[in-house]
């Protein structure tokens, strides 16, 4: 099985910036794994680009003939790229569904009806700014991004703007100081959690944290994302998190992603089902996998102008899985 690949520009509707950096475009690549697709979104702040995972893909020796045995084809992919590594993953799944002629979700054995509602995010901006697009985003549940000098001017003015549910992603923008300052501070605006805190290694710091919020008595639940890549990670933070965030482009592909949510449901964590900045191809690979997940945030295609393909679709908050064999993506 060869791969060929396709680099692709997405254009974002809005600038979109978190604690890391911010960006009008993204550039991904979509690999094809003959008939299957997958998608490799380059996140700058994961050191990841275009050209990186285009000379990974280059790289990448012949996989063998018996798709069926998923491990081992995906065992032949070098080390690298994780985004890379993920799409090949996306574009195995995408043909082992085809050739079985089924949906993904139906050889996992998942309910397609059973999804959670999905977030909308607000990315970083001053915050007037933050709750004009709240309240223009008319959306049930928006993810409020987080890490700047005006936090809690942010909650603030977002909370008087909108009644949707409130949840936050701090993008590893605070220190532990500066998390156990605010975090009891966020409380009164009903947060429904809080996503990365600390620094991406300080595995440690969410011990601590947790014993310092449980002392002050704050309930507000404390979700791993950039800490939680794999299955691994999630054996490290359970006891000192609530929640993990799970997403193809860390995982490394659909395979490790279900590893990582049975083995957070094992440690009796909740899971957030979550995307870069990715067109429909994958979103809609990982949205296979909803019916697993307590919550999503599978906007990437909403923040998004040239969608190249067609797959989840979206009813306001609710998300609907497409029925066509593998991921069930179509080139528009
Ligand atoms: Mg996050």
């Amino acid at each position: 099985m060869k791969l060929h690949w396709e680099p692709i520009s997405l254009e974002l509707k809005t600038t979109f910036r978190v604690a890391h950096g911010a960006s009008d475009q993204r550039h991904n690549v979509l690999v094809y794994l003959e008939d299957g697709v997958g998608e490799a979104a380059a996140v700058p702040y994961y050191g990841e680009t275009q050209a990186g995972i285009i000379e990974y893909l280059k790289a990448v020796p012949d996989l063998g003939d018996d798709l069926f045995d998923l491990d081992a084809v995906l065992a032949k992919r070098p080390s690298g790229s994780r985004a890379a590594r993920s799409a090949i993953d996306e574009a195995l799944h995408d043909l082992w569904g085809k050739k079985l002629g089924q949906p993904l979700y139906k050889l996992l054995g998942l309910n397609p009806k059973r999804l959670p509602l999905t977030s909308f995010t607000i990315g970083l901006d001053e915050p007037e700014a933050m709750a004009r697009q709240a309240a223009a985003a008319n959306h049930p549940i928006l993810k409020i991004k987080l890490g700047s000098e005006n936090d809690e001017a942010i909650i603030q003015a977002v909370r008087e703007a909108t009644n949707s549910k409130l949840r936050v992603d701090a993008n590893a923008g605070w220190t532990r100081e500066q998390a156990l300052h605010i975090i009891p501070r966020l409380q009164e605006y009903d947060l429904e959690f809080i996503e990365q805190p600390l620094a991406v290694d300080d595995v440690d710091g969410y011990f601590w944290l947790k014993e310092k919020l449980k002392l002050q008595k704050i309930a507000t639940p404390i979700f791993a994302d950039e800490t939680a890549r794999n299955s691994r990670d999630v054996v490290k933070l359970a006891g000192a998190v609530d929640g993990v965030v799970v997403k193809t482009m860390k995982s490394e592909g659909l395979r490790e992603a279900l590893r990582m949510i049975h083995t957070a449901r094992a440690h009796d964590m909740q899971i957030m089902l979550s995307c870069m900045v990715e067109s429909s191809v994958g979103v809609t690979a990982a949205a296979h996998l909803a019916p697993l997940c307590d919550y999503a945030d599978l906007d990437g295609p909403l923040l998004i102008k040239n969608d190249p393909y067609l797959g989840l679709q979206y009813d306001g908050a609710q998300f609907s899985l497409p029925t066509g064999h593998g991921l069930g993506v179509t080139k528009k």
